[in-house]
């Protein structure tokens, strides 16, 4: 009882993100009274595996005692403070460590609030740097097809996900909008890396013709998340970072979902060798806790902007909760669970069990592909597996599934047709196992 009282007053007031409310007249909303590990518990006592992470955040598990114990005692000293003319200590840890994990050459960081904020960040910061450099008609960014980026308008722009664009189209900012390098549509026999290869020529094209004006290209490195967990090839970064040298581009990598060991190595990039001019993250680097983001950039970025005031090159760009002190604090708890625990080794195994669950998806006749980088898996349903014909968008093949699992203690949340795995790195074998047959369930029953 005590879940419809709260789902009822909850709908009285409150609209919630990337909804369509009127789906609750049918489908009542969940509330949960707590977390601990992978489990998520509502009010009547019915448990749901968390198994993307609670939108990707999650890395270590709900209530986790070390991010718990850490936030305790950083909430007795200090909880927030303007940070502009101000610091304190758990921020300045925070961008010691990040700029010592990160990919070679990124030197500083900037902090933002959000995933959306930091992809803001960097594109202002990106264009800024241009102007303060002389190339006043550098305004354009270029970004690839079905890439996501966030809501907020310019982080919109950036993006290609026609579900959530469309509708803002008039207030977008233009964008170059490339072909990806996406393997879902490789050739039959093709390889990932010689098709990522192919579908590189149409960036270079852009790049050779029109870098004059283009400030930085933003690509999500490895995995289109929000457009469908799609996967490309680790060539395309090493090419695409080669020619942003050459054409004199920035190179935005925003590894906001995939950062932290998602894809195998702490950062997407690592597979490449390359560095980006800019990383934005966020979601898992507070282990799930607080809002917090952060963009890292280089030297020669950074002094692009620094001069006497009197110049008026300064980056003027603030966020009130900018370096909040608990949100940084949890971020330093999950970067001592990286340093103190095998993370990665642990997570590879993890990846092994995953490999093993999904192959019986394959012969699925309405599986397309299966596909896999380190934690993540994800499974495209189609109507037509000969065909590749997809099921019409109006049948809401993913909602069943949604609702399906959450029937059986499951929280998958599938993007339009694509179910995907992304738990919290803390998951048992046991746990994936439970996982993967609830969602084999459903989409046989
Ligand atoms: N970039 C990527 C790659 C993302 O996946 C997301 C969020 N799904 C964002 C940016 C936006 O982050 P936020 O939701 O925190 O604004």
């Amino acid at each position: 009882m005590k879940n419809s009282i709260l789902s009822q007053r909850d709908l009285a007031v409150l609209w919630h993100p990337c909804t369509q409310m009127h789906d609750h007249e049918t489908f009542p909303l969940i509330p949960i009274k707590s977390g601990q590990g992978v489990w998520l518990e509502d009010f009547e006592g019915n448990r749901y595996l968390d198994a993307i992470s609670s939108w990707w955040v999650n890395l270590f598990g709900h209530t986790n005692p070390i991010i718990n114990a850490a936030l305790k005692n950083q909430l007795d000293n200090l909880e927030h403070v303007i940070f502009a003319g101000f610091t304190h200590e758990a921020a300045i840890e925070l961008a010691e460590k990040l700029v010592a994990i990160t990919p070679a050459g990124l030197s500083r960081c900037f902090y933002a609030d959000n995933g959306s904020a930091a992809v803001e960040v960097s594109l202002k910061m990106s264009f800024h740097f241009w102007q303060n450099s002389g190339e006043t008609k550098k305004t354009k960014f270029v970004t690839l097809e079905n890439s996501y980026h966030g809501e907020t308008l310019g982080a919109l722009a950036v993006g290609d996900v026609t579900l959530y664009k469309k509708t803002y189209a008039p207030l977008l900012m233009d964008v170059i909008t490339v072909k990806s390098p996406d393997c879902y549509f490789r050739e039959e026999g093709e390889s990932w890396a010689h098709y990522s290869t192919r579908q590189f020529t149409h960036l270079e094209n852009v790049l050779e013709q029109n870098s004059n004006e283009i400030c930085a290209v933003i690509v999500e490195p490895l995995v289109q998340c929000a457009g469908g967990m799609r996967m490309y090839d680790a060539v395309y970064l090493k090419l695409l970072r080669a020619a942003c040298d050459k054409y004199n581009v920035h190179l935005i990598a925003d590894e906001i979902a995939v950062g932290f060991g998602r894809t195998g190595t702490i950062f997407a990039c690592e597979q490449a060798g390359i560095s980006p001019d800019f990383l934005c993250l966020s979601k898992g680097l507070t282990g799930g806790y607080l809002p917090l983001s952060v963009v890292l950039m280089t030297d020669d970025i950074y002094a692009a902007f620094y001069d006497d005031y009197s110049k008026m090159t300064a980056f003027l760009h603030s966020h009130s909760y900018t370096g909040n002190a608990l949100a940084c604090r949890a971020a330093l708890a999950t970067l001592n669970i990286f340093e103190s625990q095998n993370v990665l080794e642990n997570n590879r195994i993890l990846a092994m069990k995953m490999t093993e669950l999904s192959q019986r998806f394959l012969n699925h006749p309405n599986v397309a592909e299966v596909r896999q980088k380190g934690m993540i898996v994800a499974i495209e349903l189609i109507k037509n597996k000969f065909t590749r014909e997809p099921y019409p968008w109006q049948e809401r093949r993913g909602l069943h599934v949604y609702r399906y699992a959450l029937s059986k203690g499951v929280l998958l949340r599938p993007l339009g047709n694509v179910i995907y795995f992304m738990p919290p790195y803390v998951i048992t074998t046991d746990e994936l196992t439970f996982m993967f047959d609830i969602a084999w369930q459903a989409i046989t029953t």
